[in-house]
C-alpha cells in the first residue's frame, strides 16, 4: 500500500516525500479512506502509531478540495499544551503546500499571540478544552461554520477532568460535522461518550 492508492492529492504527497514517509501505518491505511468518504470514526490507537496523520491528512485534503474560506472549519481538541503543538507540527508539515492556515491554543500563556493569530484566520485550530472555552466566550472563536471536530486522546481527557468542557463545547458544534474519536483504550465512559457525539462511526483498531 502507498500513500498514492489513497488517492491523496498531489501538494500532501510531495510533503510526504519529503517527511521520508515510504508508506502509510496501519491505522492511516485504515482511517484515511473511511474520512474521505465522509464518514464518523472512531480510532482505538495509542501514540506512536501515526494517528495524527490519520486525522491530519484527510482533514487536510478535504479542507483543500472545499472553497477556502477564513472560517474555522477544523477543530481538534487535545488534553495537554505538548500533544497541542505536536498536531500543530503536522499540520504544518503535511499541509505546508496546500496554503491551509491552523492555529494553536492551549492555556497557561498570555492570550494576546493566540487571539493575533485567530484574527488573521485560520481553518483549523487545535485547542485544549479551558483555554478554547475562554476564548468562545470572549468572542475570539466561533464553531458554526465547522466541518470537522477530532477528540484526542479522549481517555486521557476524561482522566484529566474535562469531561464536563468537552460537553459544554459539543453543544456549541454544528450537528450536521464529521467526527473523529481516538483513545488509546475503551473502556464504558469512552464508548458512551462516543454514542452521544458520532453518528454511526466506523470503528479502527491498530
Ligand atoms: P503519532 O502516533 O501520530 O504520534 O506518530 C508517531 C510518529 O510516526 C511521528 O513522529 C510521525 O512523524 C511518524 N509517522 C507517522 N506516519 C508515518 C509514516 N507513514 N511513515 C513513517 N513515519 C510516520
Amino acid at each position: 500500500m502507498t500513500f498514492e492508492n489513497l488517492k491523496l492529492i498531489d501538494p500532501i504527497l510531495r510533503a510526504l516525500k519529503e517527511e521520508g514517509y515510504a508508506s502509510p501505518t496501519p491505522i492511516q491505511e485504515q482511517s484515511i479512506p473511511v474520512l474521505l468518504q465522509g464518514k464518523d470514526l472512531i480510532g482505538c490507537a495509542q501514540t506512536g502509531t501515526g494517528k495524527t496523520a490519520a486525522f491530519t491528512i484527510p482533514i487536510l485534503q478535504t479542507l483543500y478540495n472545499s472553497n477556502h474560506k477564513k472560517d474555522i472549519k477544523a477543530l481538534v481538541l487535545t488534553p495537554t499544551r505538548e500533544l497541542a503543538i505536536q498536531i500543530g507540527e503536522s499540520f504544518e508539515a503535511y499541509g505546508k503546500y496546500t496554503g491551509l492556515r491552523h492555529t494553536v491554543i492551549f492555556g497557561g500563556v498570555k492570550q494576546k499571540q493566540q487571539t493575533d493569530e485567530l484574527r488573521r484566520g485560520s481553518s483549523i485550530l487545535i485547542a485544549t478544552p479551558g483555554r478554547l472555552l475562554d476564548l468562545i466566550e470572549q468572542g475570539f472563536v466561533s464553531l458554526k461554520a465547522l466541518d470537522f471536530f477530532v477528540l484526542d486522546e479522549a481517555d486521557r481527557m476524561l482522566d484529566m477532568g474535562f469531561i464536563h468542557d468537552i460537553k459544554r463545547i459539543l453543544k456549541l458544534l454544528p450537528s450536521k460535522r464529521q467526527t473523529l474519536l481516538f483513545s488509546a483504550t475503551m473502556p464504558p465512559e469512552i464508548e458512551k461518550l462516543a454514542n452521544s457525539m458520532l453518528n454511526k462511526p466506523s470503528k479502527v483498531e491498530v
